[in-house]
């Protein structure tokens, strides 16, 4: 086998294994096309970001416009109007509670500045805790706290040693009545639950029930342990509301944003925290200062992408599209329903699931690869985890380009079973 063409080492990729990459050369809407011409409907929004859809005019006029005004300045003792118009504005559509906007550049490390904040909070009080305690399969990033708390796995095996101990909640099945009780028994001894609200991602498309988040942020709130909603991927729409946390109707103590903040065009992240953990860090004693920064905090091109989502948010029917992309989903992922090739059909909101019955559905069988070359050769940008295919398309997806990509499931399934 010859090595690769490219000096590029791409993630969350086999080199040795995998095809030479098609090398993309223009998006617009929910379509991206090649350097050769090809057209690829983008039904993962480009590894769960783009939200609107590709190069949506308003944010494009917004990078083009801050890029003529100002491009980079220091975050530490400077502060310039995107980042104070998008903080507000977050404050504005978050839950209850949550006063303070902490920003950085991916979704790792908005759970990096959670995890830390929850710390950093804890560690002023009488008795300070530091255990954290997160849900089996869970995904939270893949910098070495943020895979901490993930579930551990083939992916995170060779750094084990450097990870430090979490402690585990069962997934929520049905009514949580396990995963709540286990959360009785490990709260009152935890800084933090962290959890992604109501959809875990990256392991696997699952979903549970918001009584049962619902449930969790009581028992947290009795023992005092923060809660922490990781709404990386479930923010901004993807469960069918702006936030995933409103359909449990609860506010978390911390609240992680990254992927759609900036409708998927740049990166931006950003850790909202309430007044009580701010407060923990507001002395005029320097050691309880936020010691957190990366050099990109705040970049002002991104925060200006992030107000033009913001205002897309308010000035466009977003919420309606949603709606509506959600019941174009749900019937779609019916018309499976018979078909005995699939199980464990699932959907919340804009996103659906569900599991090709292959022989060795595991994630390093393959299946999942293969899959994803079947699927692109029918001009679908599909990565399935393992033998779970989702769909997650940008709001901008028209009913017959959805018809599509599950044709182009129920190919890929014609000729891989
Ligand atoms: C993607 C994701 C992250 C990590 O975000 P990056 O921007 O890739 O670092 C964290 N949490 C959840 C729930 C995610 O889906």
């Amino acid at each position: 086998m010859t090595g690769p063409t490219s000096p590029i080492w791409h993630p969350f990729t086999q080199h040795a294994l995998a095809p030479e990459p098609p090398l993309i050369a223009r998006g617009e809407g929910a379509w991206l096309e090649t350097d050769k011409g090809q057209r690829l409907l983008d039904a993962i929004s480009s590894w769960w970001v783009i939200t609107h859809g590709h190069r949506h005019p308003k944010i494009v006029a917004a990078i083009k416009a801050q890029a003529d005004r100002l491009d980079q300045v220091i975050f530490a003792g400077y502060t310039h109007q995107p980042a104070e118009d998008v903080a507000r504005g977050l404050i504005e559509i978050a839950p209850p509670g949550l006063a303070h906007v902490f920003f950085s550049d991916s979704g790792s490390t908005a759970v990096e500045v959670a995890l830390k904040m929850a710390l950093g909070y804890w560690r002023g009080a009488a008795k300070p805790r530091h255990r954290i305690i997160a849900l089996e399969h869970a995904y939270h990033g893949d910098t070495i706290g943020a895979m901490a708390a993930g579930a551990r796995g083939v992916f995170n095996a060779a750094y084990e040693p450097l990870l430090f101990a979490v402690e585990r909640l069962p997934f929520p099945r049905g009514d949580g009545a396990d995963t709540l009780a286990a959360l009785e028994r490990l709260a009152p001894e935890a800084a933090a639950l962290i959890v992604e609200p109501l959809l875990l991602g990256a392991g696997g498309m699952l979903t549970y029930a918001p009584d049962v988040l619902a449930r969790m942020k009581e028992i947290c709130e009795k023992h005092g342990t923060l809660l922490i909603a990781d709404e990386v991927l479930t923010g901004f729409g993807r469960t069918g509301t702006l936030l995933a946390c409103r359909q449990a109707g609860i506010s978390p103590d911390i609240l992680c944003l990254a992927k759609g903040l900036t409708g998927g065009a740049l990166p931006l992240a950003a850790t909202l925290a309430t007044e009580e953990i701010f407060a923990a860090h507001y002395s005029p004693d320097r050691r309880r200062t936020f010691f957190h920064s990366s050099s990109f905090t705040a970049n002002p091109i991104a925060c200006a992408a992030a107000r033009a989502n913001l205002d897309i948010w308010k000035s466009e029917p977003v919420a309606q599209r949603i709606v509506d992309l959600s019941a174009a989903q749900a019937e779609r992922l019916d018309s499976f329903r018979d078909d005995r090739r699939f199980s464990g059909l699932r959907r919340i909101g804009t996103v659906t699931a569900l599991d090709l019955n292959v022989p060795d559905p595991g994630y390093l069988a393959g299946a999942g690869l293969e899959l994803g070359r079947l699927f692109f050769e029918q001009g679908v940008l599909l990565r399935p985890l393992g033998n779970t295919i989702y769909v997650m398309p940008p709001y901008c997806v028209i009913p017959s380009e959805l018809d599509l990509v599950y044709d182009a499931i129920r190919a890929a399934a014609e000729k891989f079973l």
